[in-house]
């Protein structure tokens, strides 16, 4: 393609609100524009990474047994109440009416519709299993959209259903998938790594995320450093082995923390550290309120809440909520005497001396053991891990890094099909319920994090599978007749090899050539100046690692299948 030609609108300087790399990279590089918060054009560079993306996941869905089909993004309410989720969902549903007043929503995912078709289809085992998926625009009226293409609000995802006869195919269903997506992550030529992953509480389901491991990830994901442990931190257990300390506790009493309503503020006033502190939550599960207690160095796991709670939705109170239940302001609740169900984290159950809010401003209480001075409904595993503890597997040393999530592969078991009633009759004339699997893949967030692992100061570096185009061949010089008849040439002798090229004929500057050569980030630069020519050479530059090396006009096919392959065998042993 001619960049004369071509819509590729680049910007020097990156938009103010853009955060992180992907982003900023993204718009500078004239791949998308945002229309609306958390809405994006995909410009016609933006579409080809997309495109390439897609066609390697339709590749290896269709080798997994999955065929594709393409549902609608407009749904009707009727489909989502029956499954609950019209309630349950939250905000990220984006509902409204039709001109004849039906309720309807935006598919954030569609497992609704899925059911609905198979139930309405498949009566008999013979039929089963069912494989299908669809790349498709969902929208998710996300709370914080932000960082680009990385959690927008209308995004492009692959999702994908199995339905089986038993668990023993459905878990078939599952490992084609799972294994599936090994290679595709693996074909789109990104560093990442498959975790076990948050379940919910759904009895008898199992689950996986693929994450592409870097620092702007929204993720925390566990490894051990001796074993394959691998978790989401949301959903990494906590090795608890008892505390046999037996510290006998004084009785409790105030002591006055006139405006220390932090943790570490207290732990300054008092001086204290903060594992000698309580920390107090008071949370709204569904609505309903709980205290939660988690030492004063530990952060409260929201999902492991939720799981035990058995709630679809867990959030701190509110203060003007707090203040009515603990009667003291923000930062002074505390355990002794808090008349709501308390939930502690197990390590709590060890020694016990601890330093808690008074329900009282300006006070905390010491020597509180929480055994005797207060009332705990329940302990069980409620914090993140963190770098101090152990692998829950093996014991060993863990390492916390930060990853994007881009893929999640979920054994639903019956939680649609008995809502839904997806049933067949299997080979004894039984009636029995489908189990289901659901599979996405964040086709556009990976285009983002793809970025967010490769780039350096200059631009993009795309990994070649999913390059826009494979080489950027730069004309230096379009007004110099020998440079442009040379150029041409090669232009047309890389079709031939079936290389996908942008020629920058534009009458430009070199200066202004070569930079956005490196902002758009293809994986291979080829430079026709009239220097090189004297010489009988043009330049060539591997975006990757910035090697550059000459084609010699005189043994030019051999020379460019040389590069070409250099490029992207460099590429493989740099993932
Ligand atoms: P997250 O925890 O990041 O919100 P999720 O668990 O809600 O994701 P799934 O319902 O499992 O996501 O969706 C499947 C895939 O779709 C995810 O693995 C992710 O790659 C992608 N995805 C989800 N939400 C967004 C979003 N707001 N923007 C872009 N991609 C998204
Ligand atoms: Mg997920």
């Amino acid at each position: 393609m001619r960049f004369s030609f071509c819509y590729i609108p680049t910007l020097k300087e990156s938009p103010a609100d853009a955060e992180v790399a992907s982003h900023k990279l993204l718009l500078r590089a004239g791949m998308m524009r945002k229309l609306t918060s958390g809405v994006y054009i995909y410009l016609p560079l933006g579409l080809r990474v997309l495109d390439k993306i897609s066609k390697i996941i339709r590749e290896e869905m269709n080798a997994a047994g999955f065929q594709e089909l393409l549902m609608p993004m407009v749904q009707s309410a009727d489909l989502w109440k029956e499954s609950g989720r019209w309630e349950h969902y939250g905000k990220e549903l984006l509902r409204f009416k039709d001109r004849n007043d039906r309720e309807c929503c935006l598919g954030p995912t569609h497992e609704e519709v899925i059911t609905d078709m198979v139930r309405g289809e498949v009566r008999s085992y013979r039929q089963l299993p069912v494989r299908l998926y669809q790349i498709q625009t969902k929208f998710r009226d996300e709370v914080r959209p932000r960082f680009g293409l990385m959690r927008g609000r209308e995004f492009i995802m692959k999702d994908a259903y199995s339905f089986d006869m038993d668990i023993a195919t459905a878990e078939q269903s599952y490992k084609a998938m799972y294994n599936a997506y090994q290679k595709i992550f693996q074909r789109l030529g990104v560093r990442f790594r498959s975790v076990v992953a948050d379940n919910g509480s759904i009895g008898g389901s199992f689950s996986h995320e693929f994450m592409v491991l870097a620092d702007t990830g929204e993720d925390t994901v566990v490894f051990c450093d001796n074993c394959d442990y691998a978790a989401n931190m949301e959903r990494a257990e906590i090795r608890w082995n008892g505390n046999d300390s037996e510290l006998s506790c004084p009785p409790c009493e105030n002591v006055d923390t006139p405006g220390a309503h932090t943790v570490s503020e207290v732990t300054k006033l008092l001086r204290v550290p903060s594992a000698k502190l309580v920390k107090t939550l008071v949370v709204l599960a569904d609505g309903k309120p709980a205290g939660v207690l988690v030492r004063g160095d530990r952060e409260m796991n929201e999902t492991k809440l939720k799981n035990l709670l058995k709630a679809q939705d867990v959030k701190l109170a509110d203060v003007t909520t707090l203040v009515s239940l603990t009667r003291a302001p923000l930062g002074f609740a505390g355990p002794v005497g808090l008349d709501l169900p308390i939930y502690a984290d197990l390590e709590l159950q060890g020694d016990t001396d601890y330093i808690a809010g008074g329900n009282k401003a300006d006070t905390h209480m010491k020597h509180v053991d929480l055994h005797r001075d207060a009332h705990i409904t329940a302990h069980a595993d409620l914090r993140n891990i963190d770098s101090s503890d152990v692998c829950p597997q093996c014991g060993g040393p863990i390492s916390l890094k930060r990853g994007i999530e881009v893929g999640h592969v979920f054994m639903l078991g019956l939680k649609y099909s008995e809502a839904l009633r997806a049933a067949f009759l299997d080979e004894n004339g039984q009636e029995r319920l489908m189990i289901m699997g659901c599979y996405g893949i964040g086709v556009s967030r990976i285009a983002a994090a793809a970025i967010e692992q490769n780039h350096d100061a200059d631009g993009i570096i795309f990994p070649p599978p999913i390059a826009p185009y494979d080489c950027i061949l730069l004309n230096l010089d379009p007004n110099n007749a020998e440079v442009t008849k040379t150029a041409e040439k090669i232009y047309a002798r890389l079709q031939q090899f079936n290389m996908e090229v942008l020629y920058d004929d534009r009458v430009e500057r070199p200066g202004v050539k070569f930079k956005d050569a490196d902002l758009l980030g293809l994986p291979m630069q080829i430079v026709v100046g009239a220097r090189g020519l004297a010489r009988h050479v043009v330049e060539c530059k591997d975006r990757r690692c910035g090697e550059r090396g000459e084609l010699a006009l005189g043994n030019l096919d051999a020379d460019l299948h040389q590069w070409a392959s250099r490029v992207r065998d460099g590429w493989k042993t740099s993932v």
